[in-house]
């Protein structure tokens, strides 16, 4: 028997590792440093759009690496300019900023919010947020998250957020009702940690129309559902809204860390130089990573095969869970392409072992929900092989 990976007694104790350690990867499967072998369902938190050893990836970076991996942003940067049209030109959507994480996209977005109430003489601008959203860990984004966990032991919070609920037009009527210092809203397309909960379509357009109304930012968080996940490049073109500001990071650079914030007209030039920053942002390597990974996602057709491949898993998904979601320990299979949640009656953490035990990567999050987010490159095949190692054990898991 093959020893697990130890604790490590130098790494800050942050996340409730699995004892295992991953030493290389090809296509959808890793092998860890015994050797074994696991199907990634997880793509490194939908990260990996292109799978893991991605032949053209890895030669365009490697490529990269001879000429610049970084020069800083007192300069131009060729390939931000590159990754930047390519960008405005998939979301419809006028100006880039770069940054290194989704987090800092986020910060950056709040940032856009408050100025653009500043600029019209709003003191203590405020953004309306959602309940269960996650906008990440600084103390910003966090304080943006709905997820009382996140912000245990971390107050004070900062101030100028108003929650609401999902999926619900009046409630954000009523939160927002004679409050003059409102200047945007902000939520993720379909949100990913707060358990894979989409926002309805109607819900978008009706959100985007009160926003023109009101002339409030629409900022919405593409971080983890967008860059083609959901089978568009953007989850919210489901609708056939633009909004004002959307954050990515996550799969823009298929591992390799990137992050941006897009906007459109109302938003583009609130920023002027000395207003925001970063040293890391927008590096050579970085966007050279977005760069290719988009040129190989369109030359591969890899939207298509995540709407095809996803709605394949899905359908699996529903056949083999068919009693359990008949007697209600499958509360609800949901998501769209390749961004899946399977939400069980009771907290389920332990299925990441027992799944990875038998060969496959997969996450648990907002306690019962088992979340998919595999690589792009995901085949059928493959997609029936997640259902035959998972499914078995949700059904034992569920077991009275
Ligand atoms: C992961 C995530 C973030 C935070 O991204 P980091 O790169 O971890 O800072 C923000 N928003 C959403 C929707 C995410 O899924």
């Amino acid at each position: 028997m093959n020893a697990p990976a130890a604790a490590s007694p130098h790494v800050m104790n942050t996340y409730a590792r699995l004892p295992i350690a991953m030493s290389h990867g090809q296509g959808c499967r890793v092998w860890d440093v015994n050797g074994k072998p696991y199907l990634d369902a997880l793509g490194g938190i939908a990260v990996n759009t292109l799978g893991h050893n991605h032949a053209d990836l890895v030669a365009a970076l490697q490529e990269q690496l001879t000429k610049l991996i970084h020069t800083s942003n007192y300069y131009h940067v060729t390939l931000q300019e590159t990754l930047a049209a390519k960008l405005v030109e998939l979301s419809g959507l006028t100006n880039v900023f770069f940054c290194s994480t989704g987090l800092e996209a986020n910060e950056a977005a709040l940032k856009l919010a408050r100025k653009f109430g500043h600029d019209k003489g709003i003191e203590r601008p405020e953004v309306v947020v959602y309940e269960k959203a996650f906008h990440g860990r600084s103390i910003a984004t966090l304080s943006a998250t709905g997820n009382p966990k996140v912000q245990a032991g971390f107050g004070p919070l900062v101030e100028g957020f108003v929650r609401v609920p999902a999926n619900n037009i009046e409630a954000l009527k009523k939160a927002t009702q004679g409050n003059p210092n409102v200047v945007a809203v902000f939520f993720e397309a379909i949100q990913g940690e707060g358990g894979v909960n989409p926002m309805h379509l109607d819900y978008l357009r009706d959100v985007r129309a009160l926003c023109d109304e009101r002339d409030w930012l629409l900022m919405i968080d593409e971080v983890q559902c967008g860059m083609g996940r959901t089978g568009k490049w953007f989850a919210h073109q489901w609708a056939g809204i633009l909004p004002d500001v959307m954050p990515l990071a996550k799969g823009l650079g298929s591992g390799v860390p990137i992050g941006a914030v897009v906007a459109g007209p109302k938003a583009a030039h609130i920023f002027a130089p000395g207003n925001h920053g970063t040293t890391f942002g927008g590096n050579p390597l970085a966007m050279r990573a977005g760069v290719e990974t988009i040129r190989i996602m369109e030359r591969d057709g890899l939207l298509a095969n995540a709407e095809k491949v996803g709605a394949h898993l899905k359908a699996g998904l529903e056949a083999a869970l068919k009693s359990e979601v008949a007697n209600g320990g499958v509360k609800e299979i949901r998501g769209q392409g390749l961004m899946l949640g399977i939400e069980l009656s009771k907290p389920c953490s332990a299925l990441t072992q027992q799944c990875a035990d038998h060969g496959l990567l997969i996450s648990v999050t907002a306690d019962n929900v088992v979340r998919l987010v595999p690589s792009l490159i995901l085949t059928t095949a493959e997609a029936d092989e997640i259902i035959a190692i998972l499914c078995p054990l949700i059904q034992k898991f569920l077991a009275p």
